[in-house]
């Protein structure tokens, strides 16, 4: 008896195969960190078969009015909340299917961090098949830009006007101490490593989770065109660590963090959400300092300076 596919009407086309994972038009501001990480997971896709779930958040207003998409690949929208567990069911009827598709979660802060976290940690214990990428601009960009658990201390929001005085949370962390398969962080000012990790990660098989910080010049107050650049200066700060952890124990640092104490006052200096005053650097170099501290000690090693190609502006 032939198989009927399940849920064949959201199947990647050959002509879908074809087009960039953001094709032009989308409603993205200028200068977003999604777009370029958008375009880096573009490259790493090759002609992977994949299926996308998007929460409420910018990145799925990225794909327009109904019925036209900006995705080149098929995209469900799904509740803030409901992320993890829409892809588990997709990710589970692809294998009922016998289909080599994969099944990605791609979603901000707001709907990894704070609303969709049950369902995300419910997925990680499961270990489903999905990979699930947060793209972290620290905000919730597309209501207005709220406060979330990932807003750094210091940063201005429309509900920190003050100043945000809780600390950021580790989400990679706390996907690593889930014990899934694969968790990392990924920089945009490294090309090289980013791709790398995203090809693995889409290889993988069960539950894998990636972190990008995402420049939001609309949230952050800082230039479009500085986005990469406030990146690599957060990784030359060591603010941002760039690792990879494989089921929950082995930690990798695969980025050079450096200790530039002008790098990590450039990177605040460059964005309008941290006014001068709002900062104690002292703190803040302190903070990280621990940070590192608790990484070396789960880390067997450091891992070659692996900087990457300058520019990291990839064309579809
Ligand atoms: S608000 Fe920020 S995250 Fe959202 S599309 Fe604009 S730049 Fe990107």
């Amino acid at each position: 008896m032939t198989k009927e596919p399940l849920l064949d009407g959201i199947a990647q086309t050959e002509a879908d195969r074809d087009l960039p994972l953001l094709r032009p038009g989308n409603t993205n501001c200028g200068g977003c960190g999604m777009s370029i990480a958008l375009q880096m997971l573009s490259r790493a896709l090759s002609d992977r078969n994949v299926r996308i779930v998007i929460p409420a958040c910018c990145g799925i207003v990225t794909a327009g009015p109904f019925p036209w998409s900006a995705y080149g690949a098929p995209v469900v929208a799904s509740t803030f909340a409901s992320a993890a567990a829409v892809a588990s069911g997709l990710a589970r009827t692809a294998r009922m299917n016998d289909e080599d598709t994969r099944v990605l979660c791609w979603a901000g802060d707001g709907g990894t961090y704070d609303i969709g976290m049950a369902t995300l940690s419910a997925a990680a214990e499961r270990n489903e098949d999905i990979l699930y990428v947060c793209y972290d601009n620290e905000i919730y960009g597309n209501t207005g830009g709220q406060r979330s658990s990932a807003t750094p201390v210091g940063a201005r929001t429309t509900t920190t006007p003050g100043g945000e005085d809780l600390r950021k949370k580790d989400i990679l962390g706390i996907m690593a101490a889930h014990g899934i398969p694969y968790a990392a962080s990924l920089s945009l000012a490294h090309p090289e490593d980013c791709l790398e990790k995203f090809r693995k990660a889409l290889d993988l098989r069960g539950f894998r989770f990636l972190h990008v910080l995402s420049p939001c010049p609309t949230g952050w107050k800082s230039e479009p065109a500085e986005g990469v650049r406030l990146i690599r200066l957060a990784v030359e700060a060591g603010l941002y660590p760039v690792l990879e952890i494989r089921n929950g124990r082995e930690w990798r640092v695969t980025v050079d963090p450096g200790d530039d104490e002008e790098a990590l006052r450039r990177y605040f200096r460059s964005q309008g959400r941290f006014p001068e005053g709002s900062l104690d650097l002292a703190k803040v170099r302190a903070e990280i300092e621990e940070h590192w501290r608790e990484i070396r000690k789960m880390s067997k090693d450091r891992a070659p300076l692996n900087p990457g190609p300058e520019s990291p502006i990839l064309r579809p």
